[in-house]
C-alpha cells in the first residue's frame, strides 16, 4: 500500500489560544520532511495531530486516503510510529526492554530479532542492559528511537529526535530517516537544527505562529529573509562548500551590523 498523510486545513485551539490555523500538509513515499520553526510555534502540536494523538477542532487529517479518526489503535500503530518530544519513563526497565515495549502491536516470534537490529542501528547495543532512568539524555535519546524503529512502521513521526545528541548520532538519525524513505516509507522530522535539516531533508516545512509560512525544498524556503524574520535574528544563508543545499549561519548580533546584515 502506498503511503499518504494528508493535513486539510487543520486548526487547534486550546482555552481560546490558536495553536495552529489553516496548516494544510501532505507527506508521500519516500519523503524526509524536516519541521522547523522556533520554540511555540506549534511543531509539536502539528506531530500530535498528524500522529492522531490529538483531534483537532478544524480540518482533518488523513492517513492512507481515511481520515485518522476512523482507525483503531492498534492499526493505526501498524502504520504510524511516534516518537515524543520528552518521554518520562522513571522505572527501572532496561534499554532492551523499553525497545521491546515498541513492538507492541507486532508482537512474535522475531521480537528478539528486530530489538537487537534496531539496537545496533542507533548504536545502542553497549546500553542494552542498562536501566533507562540511568542513561544520559543522550543515550535515552537512542533508546527511544529504537523502539520507535522497532515498530516496524511505515510512516515515522519524530519530536526533536537529535537535541540532546552528538554530531556523529545527529548524522545517524538522519541516515536512518533517509533509509526508512529509500524503503518506501516517510519520515516527518523535528529539527532545530536548520543544516541538519537543509542536509536530510527532501522538503522544510516552516512553521510561525501556528501558520505555515513556507513549505518546499530546502533552497526555496531556508532563504535570509524568511529565515532572519520568523526566527527574530540575523541568520545568513550561503552554499554548503561540499554539497548543494544551503549553509545557515545564525550570526552574533554585533558581526550582522558589522556586515550590514
Ligand atoms: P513547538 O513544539 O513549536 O515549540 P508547541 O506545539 O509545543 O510548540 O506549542 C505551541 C504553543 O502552544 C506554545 O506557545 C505552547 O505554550 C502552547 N501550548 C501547547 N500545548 C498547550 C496546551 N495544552 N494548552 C495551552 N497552550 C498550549
Ligand atoms: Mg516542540
Amino acid at each position: 500500500m502506498s503511503l499518504s498523510l494528508i493535513a486539510d486545513r487543520v486548526g487547534v485551539s486550546i482555552g481560546g489560544r490558536v495553536l495552529l490555523a489553516d496548516v494544510s500538509l501532505r507527506v508521500g513515499p519516500g519523503e524526509v520532511v524536516a519541521l522547523v520553526g522556533p520554540n511555540g510555534a506549534g511543531k509539536s502540536t502539528l506531530l500530535k495531530v498528524l500522529a492522531g494523538d490529538l483531534a483537532p477542532n478544524v480540518g482533518r487529517v488523513l492517513l492512507d486516503e481515511r481520515p485518522l479518526s476512523a482507525f483503531r489503535p492498534r492499526e493505526l500503530a501498524l502504520r504510524r510510529a511516534v516518537l515524543p518530544q520528552q518521554t518520562v519513563i522513571q522505572f527501572a526497565f532496561t534499554a532492551r526492554e523499553i525497545v521491546t515495549m515498541g513492538r507492541g502491536p507486532r508482537r512474535g516470534h522475531d521480537d528478539e530479532v528486530v530489538v537487537a537490529r534496531t539496537l545496533a542501528q542507533t548504536e545502542s547495543l553497549p546500553i542494552a542492559e542498562r536501566h533507562y532512568p540511568s542513561l544520559s539524555g543522550g543515550e535515552q535519546a537512542r533508546v527511544s528511537l529504537a523502539r520507535v524503529l522497532a515498530q516496524e512502521a511505515p510512516l515515522l513521526l519524530l519530536d526533536e529526535p537529535t537535541s540532546a545528541l552528538d554530531p556523529r548520532h545527529q548524522q545517524m538519525v538522519t541516515d536512518l530517516a533517509r533509509d526508512v524513505a529509500a524503503s518506501g516509507g516517510a519520515v516527518v522530522v523535528i529539527l532545530h537544527d536548520l543544516n541538519l535539516a537543509a542536509s536530510a531533508a527532501d522538503r522544510i516545512v516552516l512553521l510561525h505562529e501556528g501558520r505555515v509560512v513556507a513549505d518546499g525544498a530546502p533552497w526555496a524556503t531556508l532563504t535570509e529573509t524568511l529565515l532572519s524574520d520568523v526566527f527574530a535574528c540575523p541568520i545568513a544563508v550561503t552554499a554548503h562548500p561540499l554539497r548543494d543545499c544551503p549553509l545557515i549561519l545564525p550570526l552574533l548580533r554585533s558581526v550582522a551590523a558589522e556586515a550590514q546584515y
